[in-house]
């Protein structure tokens, strides 16, 4: 008998992905501005990335990115517990802990990482993790890795959520939720949700990546805005990549779980430490996030007009409060025609499909920027209902 080719299995899964039009394909951005995206020479109003706060290209974040560069150099050199620490990220998880308000904090260099080090480091074998259906895929695998117990229960549903924990009292468990769903963009029941986790002695991580400078008081994300402290979520783990425009997370929480993970989380032990370039980008977008209220405020009311507006026109949208707007398609050939009819029309939407979401929850992922001005949600809503017309031709009246 031969051995089964690699290659063989990657062509014929590719066929397969061109046939069922699964093909994800990259978009090259030649250039961007705010959210005008340089795409093939032609410029586009993006409706589709996660710089909520519009701080990734602002002149303060990039000046101090060039300053600490010029200072240290463009990498660190070496991994925190090496040689790679400096005084940049250690004022950077200082400064995210005093945000926060929590004990202690650790700079990883993704949230992919960070969810990943979290879980490895804290559960064993015949731990139980407890997650939300609609948790982000680094979670599950993370769970995965760890070898540990998973359970999903359906999404938001903190009942279920603590019947999945009841079922073995004598085992060690961790509850886990997105603050704000990446997909939904709705505010998962933290402190339903810590209650369980109170009362089925669970450890509660929630993963705040969308709702970090967003969400609450001087954008302090989704547990503080739930009144909740490090005592009912000893960890939170916040992305420096979405509002805070540049690339990384902080694990924040209880001092000793914080130091733990310093010393035994694999991807955080054996990877490089970001450039402190980076950290100092970071440190200067989260002044802008802590201080200006106001871009917090335009975010607000421009997702409030784009719902109000989208609605009225009888498009079918999620219920969230947050950047995140996802506009539900009957089939995904409804998703995939409509980003494609937008595009045409100046705008860059981007078509989500199973299995990134449930089947049958096909839909465009529109998300809002504080950069995008009133009328470019006016000339959405226009274009999206250019789009539907078209849309509803093309399929014969399917969509
Ligand atoms: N958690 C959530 C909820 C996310 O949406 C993402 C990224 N989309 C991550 C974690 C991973 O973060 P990063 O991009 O920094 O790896």
């Amino acid at each position: 008998m031969s051995r089964p080719s690699l290659r063989q299995r990657v062509d014929d899964a590719r066929v397969l992905r061109g046939a069922r039009q699964r093909r994800r394909q990259r978009l090259v951005v030649e250039r961007r501005d705010g959210m005008r995206f340089d795409i093939g020479g032609r410029w586009l109003t993006a409706f589709c990335g996660n710089d909520y706060l519009g701080l990734s290209q602002h002149f303060s974040v990039v000046g101090a990115l060039q300053d600490e560069a010029a200072r240290s150099g463009a990498g660190a050199g070496g991994s925190h517990l090496i040689s790679g620490h400096t005084a940049t990220h250690e004022r950077l998880e200082r400064e995210v802990a005093d945000w926060l308000q929590v004990p202690a904090a650790l700079y990883f260099s993704s949230g992919w990482a960070a969810n990943l080090a979290v879980l490895q480091s804290l559960l064993e074998k015949d731990d139980l993790c407890v997650q939300d259906r609609l948790n982000h895929a680094s979670l599950i695998d993370a769970a995965r890795l760890a070898g540990c117990r998973l359970r999903r229960y359906p999404h938001g549903n903190s009942e279920a959520a603590q019947r999945q924990l009841r079922g073995d009292p004598e085992v060690a468990a961790m509850l886990i939720s997105d603050g704000v769903f990446s997909m939904d963009g709705d505010i998962a029941p933290l402190r339903d949700l810590a209650m369980v986790a109170r009362l089925q002695q669970a450890l509660l991580y929630v993963d705040d990546a969308h709702g970090i400078g967003v969400i609450g008081e001087e954008g302090r994300g989704s547990v503080a805005a739930a009144g909740l402290d490090h005592q009912q979520v000893p960890l939170q783990m916040v992305t420096l990549s979405k509002a805070l425009g540049g690339v990384g997370a902080v694990v924040a929480g209880d001092a000793g779980l914080i130091g733990h993970l310093a010393e035994t989380a694999r991807p955080y032990v054996y990877t490089t430490a970001l450039p402190p370039a980076m950290a100092a980008a970071t440190l200067a977008a989260i002044k802008l996030a802590r201080r200006e209220h106001w871009r917090r405020e335009r975010l607000g009311s421009l997702i409030s007009s784009f719902r109000d507006a989208a609605r009225h026109h009888g498009f079918r949208l999620l219920d969230s409060d947050t950047p995140i707007q996802p506009l539900l398609c009957d089939s995904d050939a409804e998703a995939l025609a409509m980003a494609g009819a937008l595009r045409e029309l100046g705008y860059l939407v981007v078509a989500i499909l199973p299995p990134t979401v449930p089947q049958n929850g096909a839909r465009l992922r529109i998300t809002l920027s504080t950069l995008h001005a009133p009328e470019d949600v006016d000339g959405l809503v226009r274009a999206l209902l250019r789009a539907r017309d078209e849309t509803t031709r093309r399929l014969g009246g399917a969509a």
